[in-house]
C-alpha cells in the first residue's frame, strides 16, 4: 500500500489522480491533500476518500470546514499548510498537482523529508530545476514525471540506463490556435483559447498550450529531469497527440511511447512505477482507425514563446525564473480580461530583456526575482 499526499486535489490532474486512487484501493490510499478555493468539491472528496489531513488556501474556508467535520480530520491553510501536507508523516509519495511556482517550497521540503515526488507541477522545475534536482540527488529521492511527454521519455528510457541519449523529441499538439497565423491571433477570445483540441486541462496550462509556452516550459523541465543540454532537446508538432514523445539513441534507433490521450496513464505510471496496472475504462489505441499521424517542424516565429523559453533555458541562472513568473502573471492577466492574447509574449519578452541574470541562485533569490517579476508585469498594463 502506498500512502499518498496530493497537492491540488480539486484540479484537473488532482481529480484524475483521485480516479486512479479510487480504482486501486488495494494499492493506494489518500492520507493528505490540499486544495485552493473549490470547497464544494473538497467536501465531496473528503466524504469519499476520508483523508487524515486537509489543507485549504484561505483561513475562512479552514474555519468553516473545521467546524463542519469536527475532530476526525485535521485541517490547515495557506502556504504553511501546503508544506505540512507535502511532508505529511505517513505519506510515501507526494503528488504535486498545484499550478504555479507556489509548488516549489513544498516540493523541496518533501524531498528533504525523503518522499518520492510525482511531479505534475512543471513550474517548480522551470523556476528552480537546479535546486530540486540537487536536493533529490542528495536525499536519494526519485522525481517521477507526470507530464505526459516526460512520462513518455521516462518509459522509453527503461532498460537504457547505460546508453547515452542522442536526442529527445518532445511532441506538441499545437494547442487551440495551431491553424491560425499570428495576424489571426490579434482578437482571439478567452473562450477560444480555452478550447483545446485534444486535452481537457486547467485554464493556465490550456492558455500555455495556445501560446506554446507550455512546450517551452516542458523543454526546460526535460533539461532538468533527463540532464540533457538544450541542443539535444527538439520539439515536433504532432497534432493527434498519439505519440507522447520520443528518444533517439546513438545507433539512430528511436523509441516512442504511444497511446490515446489520457492523463491518467502517466499519473498512474508515476504512482505504480516500476509496475504497470490496468487502467479503468482506458481507451485502447486503434492505429488502423486513426489511419495517419502527422508531423510538422516548429515555427519559432509563429510560436514565439517557445523561442523565448529556449533562450531563457540556455542562459539559465535566474532567467527561467523570470520566464516562468512573467508567464504566470501575463496568463493570469489574460484570463482576467486585462490584456489581449498577443500581449502575453510581448510582456514576457519585456521582463526577460530588462533582467540582469544571477548565476546559481539560492531559494531566497528565486523567490525575490519571482515576486519582482510579477510586480513588473502588473505595472505594464
Ligand atoms: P488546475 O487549475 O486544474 O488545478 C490547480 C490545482 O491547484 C487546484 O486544486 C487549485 O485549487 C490549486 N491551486 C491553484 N492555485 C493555488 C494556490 N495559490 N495555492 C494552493 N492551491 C492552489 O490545474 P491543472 O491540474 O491543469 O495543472 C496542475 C499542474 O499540472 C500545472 O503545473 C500544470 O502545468 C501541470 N500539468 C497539467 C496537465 C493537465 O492535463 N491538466 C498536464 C501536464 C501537466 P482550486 O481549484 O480548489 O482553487
Ligand atoms: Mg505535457
Amino acid at each position: 500500500m502506498k500512502y499518498i499526499s496530493l497537492l491540488g486535489a480539486t484540479g484537473s490532474i488532482g481529480t484524475q489522480t483521485l480516479d486512479v486512487i479510487r480504482n486501486h484501493p488495494d494499492k493506494f490510499r489518500l492520507v493528505a491533500m490540499s486544495v485552493g478555493q473549490n470547497i464544494a468539491l473538497t467536501r465531496k472528496i473528503i466524504d469519499e476518500f476520508n483523508p487524515e489531513f486537509v489543507v485549504v488556501k484561505n483561513r475562512d474556508d479552514y474555519e468553516s470546514l473545521k467546524s463542519e467535520f469536527g475532530s476526525d480530520i485535521r485541517f490547515s491553510y495557506g502556504e504553511e499548510g501546503l508544506v505540512e501536507a507535502a511532508v505529511y508523516g505517513k505519506s510515501d509519495v507526494l503528488v504535486n498537482a498545484v499550478m504555479g511556482s507556489v509548488g516549489l517550497f513544498p516540493t523541496l521540503q518533501a524531498i528533504s523529508a525523503k518522499k518520492t515526488i510525482a511531479l505534475a507541477n512543471k513550474e517548480t522545475l522551470v523556476t528552480a530545476g537546479h535546486l530540486v534536482m540537487n536536493a533529490a540527488r542528495e536525499n536519494g529521492v526519485s522525481v517521477l514525471p507526470v507530464d505526459s511527454e516526460h512520462s513518455a521519455i521516462f518509459q522509453c528510457l527503461q532498460g537504457e540506463e547505460n546508453n547515452p541519449i542522442e536526442r529527445l523529441i518532445i511532441t506538441a499538439s499545437g494547442g487551440s490556435f495551431r491553424d491560425k497565423s499570428r495576424e489571426e491571433l490579434t482578437n482571439v477570445t478567452i473562450n477560444e483559447a480555452l478550447n483545446h483540441p485534444n486535452w481537457s486541462m486547467g485554464a493556465k496550462i490550456t492558455i500555455d498550450s495556445a501560446t506554446m509556452m507550455n512546450k517551452g516550459l516542458e523543454v526546460i523541465e526535460a533539461h532538468w529531469l533527463f540532464k540533457l543540454p538544450y541542443e539535444k532537446i527538439d520539439v515536433l508538432l504532432h497534432r493527434e497527440s498519439i505519440i507522447h514523445s520520443m528518444v533517439e539513441f546513438q545507433d539512430t534507433s528511436v523509441k516512442a511511447q504511444l497511446g490515446s490521450p489520457d492523463m491518467r496513464v502517466p499519473i498512474q505510471y508515476a504512482l505504480s512505477y516500476p509496475e504497470r496496472l490496468p487502467l479503468q475504462n482506458g481507451s485502447r489505441l486503434n492505429l488502423a482507425e486513426i489511419g495517419k499521424l502527422h508531423f510538422e517542424e516548429m515555427d519559432f516565429n509563429r510560436f514565439y514563446c517557445l523561442k523565448l523559453a529556449y533562450e531563457a533555458g540556455k542562459v539559465g541562472g535566474t532567467l527561467p525564473t523570470v520566464l516562468n513568473a512573467a508567464n504566470e502573471a501575463a496568463v493570469s492577466a489574460f484570463l482576467n480580461r486585462r490584456i489581449s492574447f498577443l500581449k502575453i509574449d510581448e510582456l514576457i519578452e519585456n521582463a526577460l530583456e530588462r533582467h540582469t541574470v544571477i548565476k546559481h541562485p539560492d531559494l531566497d533569490t528565486i523567490n525575490k526575482i519571482d515576486q519582482e517579476t510579477r510586480v513588473f508585469i502588473n505595472s505594464l498594463f
